[in-house]
């Protein structure tokens, strides 16, 4: 019998198949699953135009045998077939792979599933197999015929016997190797276990011989084993379902089941789109941070499925960064696992299906917050730093769409708020949105800086992660109101205002000395005016805030990156008169004092004393 050559590129994608550029093997039997109940189909829709022929759905399954000891697992169905050409044609040649030449072998990683996109799957049988069989009767046809191919070699085709219409494949499975176990292809359970997580929704029954054990008969504890056919796949995916046939419990199992957390998700998002693309989701928002949330370990996606087959299981296009905590399943009919289609096309729709999702998810979390404010309270402490990061990134380019989904802790509220809610009840007279940054809510409590705004009873956002400051500089403004840190040079609060020029006036020889005496270490020695009780604080001029700096320079690389200090001194306190008095009397007490009052600054921010054993003798030479 003449052996046939596979035809270049198809060589070329069995030799990576078989060395394995993907390493869940497993999937395989999706594979061969999918293109029965394809075949299937071809047979249902054809018998909707063809009256001669008639479709029984009972008469439609797909059976999985497997036969341990020879190392034989069939697969077999009741579908359309293939005539000599058909499988000449389909299992010779892989359809449109002058596409799969676009890939960098690179690109082809683990869980980039080129299997799926590249309708290859028959292919990926050969990673386990040695020997494939198929023996296949087309629709119409007298003759049965036999492809048979061990590999790369290539394939022969011959006429066979075969009652019906259908296709056996029978593979014969390799024997173990140091590094792979194929012996689980023949087992029972591992079967049933691959066919539930890929196949559970195929919408024809797969059936299995399984055994189970039952009481002998007249016997009360002597068990025997039989053997029964039964049907594996549960056939109808819950997100296929209807909403109303549905508990939330039902919703929250399948959270389990699919090991998207631990936790109980706050929200379940159940979409059933028709129009410009259809599909199906369900979406899930976590309550917990996944324990690598925070890591570059985290890898966000989404599953995706085409007519309840498992394409990818990590389909990261769907779905943006900021929401990467998103769990869950996308179906929809109208992407194929076939490449026959345009490869643009196909993300086009997935594009539509991206874009429909993210402005889902913003809706349900803003119904979160506006009606469940407890359950977003929690969310917001797992996953609020993820939206602002999103209100960072890209230069800005989210940062109106989810603006309204932030929440800062508030002063006066001593809880999160949002900045509508800020801006809302904002008195007449106040200009700015106000915010202060620092470690933690009680840090930024005693800050000095805080004392002034404050003290004209303005509430004040506390922004205690790193990114905070951050997006706050992107957004710039909400509603028109602008933010302003309390440790900005100018508050905007002008009844303070007067007076300052002339204190500043009256005192610039004793504030320039003092700038000599701190050097390049501040940018100017001032009168404060947001200070009330305390006598010094440092603010800053420029775009660089202090808190930023330390988050900056915490950073690999950006060193240097400073921030413009300004020492801010209250005239009102009495340390100013003895400021005063020094510089009159002892330049080296007031160069002492200068020292020990920036340093005292620096501590109140957070940021490290230069020379903390200098600036403790400093502190017993005053005690003396
Ligand atoms: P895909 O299914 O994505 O087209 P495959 O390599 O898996 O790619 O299969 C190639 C083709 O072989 C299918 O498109 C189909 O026409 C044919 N085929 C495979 N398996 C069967 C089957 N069980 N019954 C009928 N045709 C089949």
């Amino acid at each position: 019998m003449e052996k046939k050559q596979f035809k270049a590129e198809s060589k070329r994608l069995l030799d990576l198949m078989v060395n394995s550029i993907y390493t869940h093997k497993e999937i395989f039997l999706r594979e061969l699953i999918s293109n029965s109940s394809d075949a299937i189909d071809k047979i249902y829709y054809k018998a909707l135009t063809d009256e001669s022929l008639s479709f029984n759905k009972d008469d439609y399954f797909i059976k999985i045998e497997a036969q341990k000891d020879n190392r034989i697992l069939k697969i077999s169905d009741k579908g359309i077939g293939m005539s000599k050409d058909d499988l000449e044609e389909n299992l010779g040649v892989i359809a449109n792979s002058g596409s799969f030449k676009f890939k960098k072998d690179t690109e082809l990683k683990d869980g980039y599933d080129i299997i799926g996109q590249f309708g290859v799957g028959f292919y990926s049988a050969f990673m386990v197999s040695e020997k494939i069989t198929v023996i296949s009767k087309a629709l119409d046809s007298e003759t049965a015929y036999k492809w048979e191919s061990d590999g790369a070699e290539g394939y022969s085709i011959e006429p066979c016997e075969k009652e019906e219409v259908g296709t056996e494949i029978t593979l014969t499975i390799k024997e173990n190797t140091e590094d792979d176990n194929y012996d689980e292809y023949l087992d029972e359970y591992r079967l049933k276990s691959i066919i539930k997580k890929y196949s559970d929704f195929i919408r024809y029954p797969i059936k299995m011989d399984v055994s189970e054990s039952k009481l002998k008969e007249g016997s009360e504890d002597e068990y025997e084993e039989y053997v029964e056919e039964k049907v594996v796949n549960s056939m109808i995916p819950i997100w296929k379902k209807n909403k109303s046939e549905l508990t939330d419990e039902d919703y929250n199992n399948f959270y389990s089941e699919k090991h998207y957390g631990y936790d109980k998700p706050i929200k379940h998002i159940h979409v059933s789109a028709e129009g410009m693309v259809s599909y199906k989701a369900l979406l899930y928002i976590p309550e917990k941070t996944p324990y690598d949330f925070y890591t570059k370990d985290y890898e966000k996606g989404l599953e995706l499925y085409s007519n309840g087959v498992l394409i990818m299981s990590k389909c990261a296009d769907l779905i943006p960064d900021y929401f990467s905590f998103v769990k869950g399943i996308v179906d929809s009919e109208d992407l194929s696992l076939n490449i026959s289609r345009e490869l643009l096309q196909h993300d086009r729709q997935l594009k539509l299906i991206a874009k429909n999702i993210k402005s889902k998810i913003k809706s349900e979390l803003e119904s979160v917050l506006n009606n469940e404010r407890d359950k977003y309270d929690e969310f917001y402490k797992s996953f609020g730093r993820q939206l602002k990061f999103g209100v960072y990134n890209d230069y800005g380019m989210e940062k109106d769409f989810l603006q309204d989904l932030l929440m800062f802790h508030s002063s006066k509220e001593k809880k999160l708020v949002t900045l509508k809610e800020y801006v809302e009840r904002m008195p007449e007279d106040q200009k700015y949105i106000y915010y202060a940054s620092g470690e933690s809510n009680e840090r930024i409590e005693k800050l000095p800086q805080t004392e002034l705004v404050a003290d004209k009873g303005f509430e004040i956002l506390y922004l205690t992660d790193d990114i905070d400051e951050f997006a706050i500089k992107i957004l710039m403004s909400y509603k028109e109101k602008e933010f302003k840190s309390v440790s900005s040079g100018d508050l905007g609060i002008e009844s303070e205002e007067t007076n300052l020029a002339e204190d500043d006036a009256e005192n610039k020889d004793l504030f320039e000395h003092m700038k000599s005496v701190l050097a390049d270490k501040v940018k100017a020695v001032k009168v404060s005016k947001r200070l009330k009780k305390h006598p010094v604080c440092l603010s800053n001029e420029g775009e660089v805030s202090i808190e930023m700096e330390k988050i900056l320079s915490a950073m690999p690389n950006s060193e240097g990156v400073k921030a413009d200090k300004v020492l801010e001194i209250n005239v009102n306190h009495e340390v100013f008169t003895s400021l005063k008095d020094a510089f009159e009397n002892d330049k080296d007490k007031l160069d002492l004092y200068t020292n020990l009052l920036y340093n005292q600054a620096l501590l109140i921010e957070g940021l490290p004393i230069n020379d903390p054993v200098e600036f403790t003798n400093n502190i017993c030479k005053i005690m003396k």
